[in-house]
């Protein structure tokens, strides 16, 4: 199985290329279609999986095809469990973005640091990788807006609810539009993440690696 199977545009191909990535992984190859067909899924899979490349090219391509963004509203948000996590993952949406044509903004938030340089630059924010608390603490700022959010990733759901953000999300999914995408990646299957699914899921497809 090859990148180009999976329906990918050219754009992408052409930055996983660039980015030495061979061959996708299972969890790849599985669920990156599905994404692409704005379809919900829920995928058990743990960390060193290729599951962050599995969200992230999606959105590239997504983001790829859509004007330059000039305002604080969102399109596509990835909550996090942690600081750590939501840098990591930043820094795969600009290994790969950096080799786009269409230039793609994106943003960490956490909490721990100030707030105020965080503020100042997410005008014009294609991908956020937030999380929770800081997240609606810019939101209660109106540093950003989410109702215009067509994609909501949650990764490390368990993580997520263990380190104890489960008001929290359930706040922030209160201000989302009901009509977007949801990808939801969780390492167990633990009771609060099935109520989670329950919550975020419709009609969805679950994969397991
Ligand atoms: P993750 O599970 O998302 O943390 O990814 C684990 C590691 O695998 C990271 O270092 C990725 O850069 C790498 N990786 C993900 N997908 C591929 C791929 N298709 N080919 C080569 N490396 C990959």
């Amino acid at each position: 199985m090859d990148f180009s199977q999976l329906g990918l545009s050219n754009d992408i191909l052409v930055s996983i290329k660039n980015a030495n990535y061979e061959k996708p992984y299972p969890i790849q190859v599985k669920a990156i279609p599905i994404i692409l067909k704005k379809r919900d899924i829920l995928g058990i899979a743990q960390t060193g999986s290729g599951k962050t490349a599995t969200y992230v090219l999606p959105l590239l391509d997504f983001i790829s095809k859509t004007p330059v963004s000039k305002n604080r509203n969102i399109a596509h948000l990835i909550i996090v469990p942690t600081r750590e996590l939501a840098i990591q993952v930043e820094e795969v949406i600009r290994s790969f973005g950096n080799f786009l044509p269409r230039k793609i903004k994106s943003a960490a938030v956490f909490g721990g640091v100030s707030i105020n340089p965080q503020m100042m630059k997410l005008n014009g924010t294609d991908i956020l990788v937030a999380t929770p608390g800081r997240l609606l603490d810019l939101l209660s700022k109106n540093a950003i807006s989410l109702h215009e959010l067509q994609t909501l990733v949650l990764d490390e759901a368990d993580k997520v609810l263990n380190l104890g953000f489960k008001e929290e999300v359930d706040e922030i999914l209160t201000r989302l539009p009901t009509k977007r995408l949801n990808i939801l990646f969780s390492a167990t299957m633990e009771p609060s993440v099935e109520v989670l699914i329950q919550k975020l899921l419709k009609n969805y497809e679950k994969i397991e690696i």
